[in-house]
């Protein structure tokens, strides 16, 4: 049985205990409201939001897979001590979800970001989130629209469990509003530079489906497979043939997931391979000025769009920043 499931298996009070009492800066409340959070872009929009008023833990380290984690028997201990946690839902922090449940302390909540961002009649179904394994796409942040409603989410939920700092939070999320105006604009932009037809995107790891569907961009594939392995070598002899067939000029692999398979794809297609795109670990590290959930996304589609040979220059003049300083802490 591995440590996360004992855990879970009726043992994490006495658990928990045992850390609270050794931790050196366990229980020691700061008087601010205590908030988890999992992936690293949502613990940036929360941190935009929140600001220095709230102490903002993540849970999900960057760089690993969000989609398979399972929290270390440590993270039990920071989550018997939040009185918020903040998650994507959509079925994607399951293994944390199971976790903070057995954890949480009276009172404390957890707020399901994407699933109360998004009805589930909207809910993308597609090559790497099939309706039979019964997961939905749950990569709505990549989507400005989605990160906006999160961010409305966060400021209820803040407002709510800390109504002394309300005037705060309002004015974070009326910025971080604007903001996210301005990348929406710039994005429009330059995605107006490459033909509506041409807008087709072949990805390795599926994260930009509610994306295209607001962008006018056309997901014809995902060469990561749903249990997230390579696809066999007539799968792989199929995507050679779509990607002909689509005549695009570029196919991307993405940063958190380096596979041999997009390279060989690519060479025998015939096209650019991109392997930098990034859904949920940010740029740079925490602390840069483009290691944020904004500089995530003007990295994507800055990188999308050169790559299929259109003129990013608006997204390129857009400066990405976060509205207030992020004090929030991001495992490595
Ligand atoms: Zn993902």
């Amino acid at each position: 049985m591995s440590p996360e499931r004992w855990l879970l298996a009726g043992v994490a009070t006495v658990a928990v205990s045992v850390f609270a009492g050794c931790s050196d800066d366990a229980a020691t409340s700061d008087g601010r409201l205590q908030v988890a959070t999992t992936v690293a872009p949502i613990t940036s929009i929360v941190a935009n939001i929140g600001g220095d008023r709230v102490k903002i833990t993540g849970i999900v380290p960057e760089g690993t897979n969000s989609h398979t984690f399972e929290p270390k028997p440590s993270d039990a201990e920071l989550l018997s001590r939040a009185d918020v946690m903040f998650i994507n839902g959509l079925k994607l922090e399951d293994p944390t979800r199971d976790l903070a449940e057995q954890n949480l302390k009276d009172g404390a909540d957890i707020v399901e970001l994407g699933t109360k961002s998004i009805p589930p009649s909207q809910y993308a179904y597609d090559f790497s989130f099939p309706k039979s394994g019964g997961k939905p796409n749950p990569h709505l942040w990549t989507d400005p629209k989605y990160a906006l409603r999160y961010a409305a989410v966060v400021r209820d939920e803040l407002v709510k469990r800390d109504p002394a700092d309300a005037a705060y939070f309002d004015a974070n999320y009326a910025k971080f509003k604007t903001k996210v105006g301005a990348l929406d604009t710039a994005m429009r932009t330059s995605f107006a530079t490459i033909p509506r037809a041409q807008r087709k995107l072949l990805t390795y790891h599926d994260a930009y489906a509610y994306f295209g569907r607001d962008y006018g961009w056309d997901i014809i594939g995902a060469i990561q497979v749903s249990d997230f392995e390579d696809p066999t070598p007539k799968e792989v002899a199929g995507l050679i043939d779509q990607i002909k067939r689509a005549r695009v000029p570029a196919i991307f692999g993405s940063e958190v997931f380096p596979s041999p398979v997009l390279a060989e794809i690519g060479k025998e297609a015939h096209v650019k391979y991109v392997d930098t795109l990034r859904d949920d670990d940010l740029p740079g590290k925490p602390g840069d000025p483009d290691h944020s959930w904004m500089g995530l996304m003007h990295f994507d589609y800055e990188t999308m769009v050169e790559a299929m040979g259109g003129d990013a220059s608006a997204l390129k003049a857009f400066k990405p920043a976060n509205v207030v300083a992020d004090t929030a802490s991001y495992p490595q």
